[in-house]
């Protein structure tokens, strides 16, 4: 059992503070917030502390802005399928290559099906935003833009108020998934041109299967889910109480340590990339800069089997990953180091650490006491490391 766990863009720990203030919603205060009896009106003031909390990290001019839902992957296809139902005039999307499945999934199956056209805009060799190629996209076509505030596996961060601001301009809806950025870094949604955006709370140590999409006030909306009339009929079916103020209180945790979180954990993520690069011959930072997410590291070992470096990483007691966590288990490269046009030798080696507000000194010392040794024993496994080597002998 892993002891050192550096895998936080796939999910982290719930707070246990979280867990104490979600514990009564099961019990004494169960009720339905529809209901008009007192049970019902007992867990009325908890969604409204909820959606408020949401709110002020959000950066939200009000709190009827956040709709919640199940999570991430609801909250991408509710903004997605709403946006084309508000401009039935136009066809097209434009969204990034390296966006989450949640996106691209549902991209694919618009165009499979025929009902819109996506624009997929690329990313350079540090994994920033091919911008000539996103203006170029953008027309009196685009219905909606996509595009990612952070992505998970190199923590690259686009400019995503700008952005938003030029689909603005060509009268397109702006859709951000800011799942992985969302609790890490600051947002102030006010005044932004960001139509809709996407978060989940499994990945600011808040339960998983809640999340939240936020409407800016004013934009046409169609729910995804139809039935009954919670959330102002924005997204039927009974509220996940328990669930959503666990959101709240994590995303009021985080909140309030922002700034300090930021700044320990970058830290730490700078000790541990700085360590490993000069521990270990021919590693190189995938999708680096300082456009990125404190917590994440997304490093490759040429020649090395990811994998087996992960496993071995497992066996010494520390859980990493070898790029999206929903994508692990196929040992297909992930689309978005294809996308930064990384050598296949540098591919199959890449592997991801994410920290959190939980990581300390002591997991990053782990990691540089036992990682430099197991890439080694894993490249004497890869031919193509013997020829390296003797060519470099030669
Ligand atoms: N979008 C991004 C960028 C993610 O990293 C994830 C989860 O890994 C999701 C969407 C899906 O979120 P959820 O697990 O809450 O459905």
């Amino acid at each position: 059992m892993a002891v050192v766990y550096l895998d936080n863009n796939a999910t982290t720990r719930v707070d246990r503070q979280v867990v104490q203030a979600m514990l009564p919603f099961f019990t004494e205060s169960f009720g339905n917030a529809s209901s008009t009896h007192d049970y019902g009106a007992a867990v009325a003031p908890a969604l409204k502390e909820a959606r408020k909390q949401v709110q002020a990290l959000l950066g939200a001019e009000f709190d009827h802005e956040v709709v919640f839902t199940s999570g991430g992957t609801e909250s991408d296809t509710t903004a997605i399928f709403s946006a084309l139902e508000a401009s039935p005039e136009r066809n097209e999307i434009v969204a990034s290559a390296v966006e989450h499945p949640a996106v691209l999934n549902v991209c694919q199956t618009l165009e499979r099906t025929g009902r819109a056209k996506v624009h997929y805009i690329g990313v350079d060799a540090q994994g920033d935003l091919d911008i000539d190629a996103y203006r170029a996209a953008l027309s009196d076509k685009t219905a909606l833009v996509s595009i990612m505030w952070a992505n998970n596996e190199t923590g690259k961060i686009f400019p995503v108020p700008e952005l938003a601001a030029e689909a603005k301009a060509v009268g397109a809806m702006f859709h951000t998934d800011a799942v992985q950025a969302f609790g890490k870094i600051d947002m102030a949604l006010k005044g932004a041109a960001i139509d809709l955006l996407s978060l989940s709370g499994h990945k600011i140590h808040g339960p998983k299967g809640i999340g939240a999409l936020y409407v800016k006030k004013g934009v046409k909306f169609s729910p995804l889910f139809r039935g009954g009339k919670q959330e102002r009929g924005r997204r039927a079916g009974t509220e996940n109480v328990p669930g959503i103020v666990g959101l709240g209180l994590a995303a009021d945790i985080a909140r309030q340590n922002l700034a300090a979180d930021h700044a320990r954990i970058k830290g730490l993520r700078d000790r541990l990339e700085s360590g490993l690069l000069a521990a270990i011959p021919l590693a190189r930072i995938n999708g680096g800069g300082d456009s990125r997410l404190p917590n994440t590291c997304n490093i490759s070992f040429d020649y090395a089997d990811g994998e087996a470096v992960l496993h071995k990483l497992d066996r010494a007691g520390v859980a990493a990953s070898s790029g999206s966590a929903c994508a692990s288990g196929s040992m297909e490269p992930s689309h978005v180091l294809r996308a930064l046009n990384i050598p296949p030798y540098a591919l199959q080696g890449a592997i991801r650490f994410s920290l959190s507000r939980e990581s300390t000194e002591d997991d990053i010392s782990q990691v540089l006491a036992t990682l430099p040794e197991i890439v080694a024993a894993t490249r004497e496994k890869s031919p193509l490391w013997a020829e390296v080597r003797s060519s470099q002998v030669a």
